[in-house]
Formats: structure tokens, sequence, C-alpha cells
């Protein structure tokens, strides 16, 4: 896809398509199917029946993974040569994006029983845990020396919150989710006050920190009633290596990795997702919207990149846009229930490419 892919800026956006399977219960109520995948064809299907008549539409991605894809696959294909350019000393990006219940967190951190025990993760284990395996066992092998750390965080209503920042108090519960300054650093990136940044130094000790932070999210979820279906949340990994050139010259690559699941879209409405005004979502999804606008301007190369409109996208900046690489996942669910949404997906999406 070449005329996507401007060498001089840089631009690169990939955009896939997951449907998910239909749930036990849904197949049990016989929910009717109207997502069709191909995956050879990378393209997608809705079929949608207005007034009796069966009208198609039909949407083409830079790859379509159906509802038997297995996580390795999707992994495998489209995130490991990410993974790659990360450690070329790129800043990539993969958001999944789509309506609540589709498969998000599946996708980024894997299936419920997602729990790593020394070193092995089920075949469900998403892309975050298996992007952190092929990152160590690549420097192990180039027997690299390197820095790497970690910062893991959530976005709601554009207050940032870490998840990794140890619980103060078992009765201040507010004082531990303390906020989180956002600066920029006048060079291009940002500072982030009152941010944990963990390093680490194997892959066991990411997947620790990855399960006290989605615990936590978690735990937030059920007290905060679905407040994550609203929230964004920012996987990030920084890595520097060192390295001899030819000439015996030492040099530092730097490559950042941020894996990024992010709100619900339904919490855009459609006409928001289309063309950015979404007035009466308000607050909420600033984030979202701004992130749509973004991509839109780097795509299509139009001058001004509203980065400094949202928290994510000024959070981002170093990985959107320039020498980077950008992958969204757009998930969709099969179910004739969703269909709306779906739409509204598969539109914001293909618009994104
Ligand atoms: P989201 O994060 O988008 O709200 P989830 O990742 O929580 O959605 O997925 C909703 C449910 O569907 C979960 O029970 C999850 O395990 C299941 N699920 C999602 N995608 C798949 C998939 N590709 N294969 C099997 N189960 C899936
Ligand atoms: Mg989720």
């Amino acid at each position: 896809r070449s005329s996507r892919i401007d060498k001089e800026k840089g631009v690169n956006v990939q955009v896939l398509l997951r449907c998910r399977p239909l749930s036990e219960e849904e197949s049990k109520l016989r929910i009717p199917v109207v997502i069709s995948c191909n995956e050879g064809r990378r393209e997608v299907t809705a079929m949608q029946n207005i007034a009796n008549k069966q009208i198609d539409r039909t949407f083409i991605f830079d790859k379509v993974f159906g509802p038997a894809s297995k996580q390795s696959d999707l992994f495998q294909q489209a995130i490991s040569p990410i993974v790659k350019e990360v450690l070329e000393g790129y800043n990539c990006t993969v958001f999944a994006y789509g309506q609540t219940g589709t498969g998000k967190t599946y996708t980024m951190e894997g299936g419920a029983g997602r729990k790593i025990k020394n070193g092995e993760f089920p075949s469900d284990a998403g892309v975050i845990p298996r992007a952190v395996r092929q990152i160590f066992d690549t420097l192990e092998e180039q027997l690299a020396e390197y820095t790497m750390k970690v910062m893991f965080c959530e976005l709601y209503n554009e207050e940032m919150t870490d998840l990794l920042a140890p619980e103060e108090s078992k009765f201040t519960d507010d004082k531990s989710k303390k906020p989180i300054a956002l600066m920029e650093d006048g060079k291009g990136g940002v500072l982030l006050r009152g941010l944990e940044e963990e390093f680490v130094k194997s892959a066991s000790e990411i997947y620790k920190i990855l399960d006290k932070g989605s615990a936590k999210r978690r735990t937030a979820e059920t007290l905060l009633n679905k407040q994550s279906s609203r929230s964004h949340s920012i996987f990030s990994i920084t890595i520097h290596i060192k390295e001899c050139t030819p000439e015996g010259e030492e040099m530092i690559k730097c490559g950042k990795l941020n894996l990024v699941d992010l709100a619900g879209s339904e919490n855009i409405s459609r006409s928001g997702a289309r063309d950015g005004r979404a007035r009466e979502a308000g607050e909420i999804n600033k984030s979202l919207l701004t992130l749509g606008r973004v991509i839109n301007a780097l795509v299509e190369h139009s001058g001004h990149v509203p980065y400094r409109d949202s928290k994510l996208t000024r959070l981002l900046r170093d990985s959107l846009g320039g020498k980077t690489k950008t992958c969204i996942i757009a998930t969709v669910s099969p179910s004739i229930h969703c269909l709306e949404e779906t739409l509204s997906t598969l539109d914001y999406a293909h618009r994104a490419k």
C-alpha cells in the first residue's frame, strides 16, 4: 500500500479489522450474525436489512482477522513486524479501537485466564505479553546492552492515573489515584510529573507489572461502575540499546512501543466519529475524538495536526507522525444487535486509512 506510506513524511498508519466470534451465550440464543470476513481479500462485509431489502456494505482494510483468528496469528502477522521496528529505534503505537465488548482488552491483554506463570503464557495471551517476550528474546539473542522502562497509566475524562503507583492506604482510596501532570519538554516530547516509570530487566518483571496494573484497572471498573469503558489504558515500553558502529563508535538507539486499549467507541456519537463534532459527548471522550482528527491530519498530510487538543495525543505526540508507525486494530462484534455500532467502527477505521 505504497500510496499511504510516504517516505519523506514517514507517515505510516496501518488499519486492521478484527471480528470476535459470538459468545457461548449469543450462540445459544441463536443471535443472527451479520458480519462476514474474507481474510484473503482483506474484506469485511456488513449485511444490513433495510425495509426487507438486503443491503451489503464491504470495507477493505490492511488486514482482516475473522472470528476464528488466533491471538498468535494476529501477533505474528501484524504486531511482530512493529516490534522489530521498535528495536530498530522507531516509536510505534498500537491502538485497539471499538465498541465495548468487542475484544479490545482481549486483543491487547488476553483472555480471562491471562495470568502468566513462569514466563509461560496461555494461547489466549494478547499483544502486550507477546510483544514483551519478543523484545526480550531479541535483545538476549543480540546480547545487547540496554535499559528499559515501562509505564502503565489510565486516562479518564482527561485525567491521568498511574496504574503502577503503590496503593497509599486502604482508607484514602482517592489518594491512591494521584493525578499526573503532563508538560511539554520543548523538544517535541512530554514530561510526566507524578508518574512512576519502572526500570525493568526481565520479561517476568514486566508480566508482574502488567498483572498489577490490569488488576488495578479491573478494581476501578467494578468500583466505579464500568468506568473502564470510558477510559483509555496506555502501556509504554521505552528501550535504549547501546550499539557500536563498524568504526567502533558507541551509539544509543532509542525505541518506544505504546500499546493502547482505547475507551469504548460508543462513547462518541456516530456523527462525531465521522466529522469530529460530537459536542454532545462533552469532555468524556475528547481524547478519542482528537485521536481521530490527529490520525486524519497525518494520513491526509494536512498542515495542522491538533496534538494539543487532548491529553492522549499530547502524551503520544512523539509516537504519532514523523518517523513513527501506527497500527489501529478496530474490533467488532458479529451480532445483529451491534450492527449500528459496527458500521460506525468500520466507517471510523476505514477513514483512518
Ligand atoms: P472490550 O475490551 O472491547 O470491552 P473484551 O476484550 O472485554 O471487550 O471482550 C468481551 C468478551 O469477549 C470477553 O469475555 C472476551 O474474552 C471475549 N472475546 C473478545 N474477543 C474475543 C476473541 N477474538 N475470541 C474469543 N473471545 C473473545
Ligand atoms: Mg476492555
